[in-house]
């Protein structure tokens, strides 16, 4: 296939073609990494448009089922919904996360689906500049909505909250999951806490749901002054889950065109940054040399004769020096 071809099937939303974008955008491959660069700039004039939605939460928690079970909503609305994700940590299992393609079987056999796991492979940097590119490709062939699923393991959320425009924390209603996001610093990233599995634990999702509010009115507003919604959903049997999509829509209006405009510039601006990082590292750790050096610089500093400090400019100065 050509690139002409990439572009027409993508923009006429052929999710055979869409699947063999994305492969190409994942690919390792130098010329696929080319072209995969030049696909996705063609297509920048046609993507953006999607309402972005982040959703995380510890596994069990329900994302699968929600994402599956508000994808076949919004479907069922007439919309056009894509299902990405991102997890690092899935190297050889193919994606643990969406594994399980069962709780999104009437989404996944739906013409007007696409879902795709994560990338396997390769730094977290990597792995969301990949998810990010595919995003864009969704966009391009005409998904109106991007759900991005994430585990709340690490960094991950960080990663996946500045990719969207909602990003939601799911928790469970036991009083064991306590306030643990908010310790994590998930919580601030939250532009809505779900308490989910609201139908097993009524009472103790009720108290969830009211410990959440009490922490989140202690945060500084968000973009546009919004503050976080704390909701009670059943993924399981669909309660509400009409009101998440209402607090989507609403949290929208509140940022207004320009709010929205301004969020995803300051992303793209971090993206940059992340994405030197990680280039920079990558390129480093490339040269067989440097990987040694960098390895007695460990030593050292585990041995307490160099401070982390003189070790990383050492290796620095070393790697400039080689260009
Ligand atoms: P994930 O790991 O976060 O993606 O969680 P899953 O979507 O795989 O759900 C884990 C388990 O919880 C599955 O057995 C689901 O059927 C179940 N589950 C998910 N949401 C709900 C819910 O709202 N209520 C109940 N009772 N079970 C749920």
């Amino acid at each position: 296939m050509q690139l002409e071809d990439y572009v027409d099937g993508v923009r006429r939303g052929d999710r055979r073609v869409l699947a063999k974008a994305i492969t190409l955008v994942e690919s390792r491959r130098a010329d696929h990494q080319a072209l995969a660069q030049e696909l996705v700039e063609r297509l920048l004039d046609a993507s953006g448009s999607a309402i972005r939605i982040g959703i995380t939460g510890v596994p069990g928690v329900g994302k699968s089922t929600l994402i599956g079970a508000l994808g076949a909503q919004l479907i069922e609305a007439g919309e056009r919904v894509a299902v990405l994700a991102i997890d690092p940590t899935s190297q050889r299992s193919g994606g643990s996360i969406m594994g399980d393609k069962t709780r999104m079987e009437r989404l996944a056999g739906d013409e007007r689906a696409f879902i795709r796991p994560s990338p396997t492979g390769g730094t977290l940097g990597g792995v969301a500049r990949r998810t990010r590119e595919a995003m864009l490709l969704c966009e391009a062939a005409g998904h109106g909505v991007v759900l991005i699923e994430t585990v709340g393991v690490g960094q991950s959320e960080a990663a996946v909250a500045d990719l969207v425009d909602f990003f939601a924390l799911l928790i469970l209603p036991g009083a064991g999951d306590g306030l643990q996001g908010i310790k994590r610093g998930v919580v601030e990233l939250a532009d809505a806490v779900v308490v989910n599995k609201a139908d097993q634990a009524p009472t103790a999702a009720e108290r969830a749901a009211l410990d959440y509010g009490a922490a989140l009115e202690l945060l500084t507003p968000l973009d546009g002054g919004w503050r976080p919604r704390v909701l009670l959903t059943s993924a399981a049997t669909g309660s509400g889950l009409r009101e998440l999509w209402q607090t989507v829509l609403e949290h929208r209006r509140a940022l207004g065109a320009a709010g929205l405009a301004a969020r995803r510039r300051r992303q793209a601006l971090t993206w940059l940054h992340r994405l030197i990082d990680d280039e920079l590292r990558q390129r480093l750790l490339a040269s067989p040399a440097l990987r040694r050096e960098l390895a007695a610089l460990e030593a050292q500093v585990l041995s307490g004769r160099a401070t982390p400090t003189r070790a990383a400019r050492s290796l620095v100065e070393a790697f400039v020096l080689k260009k």
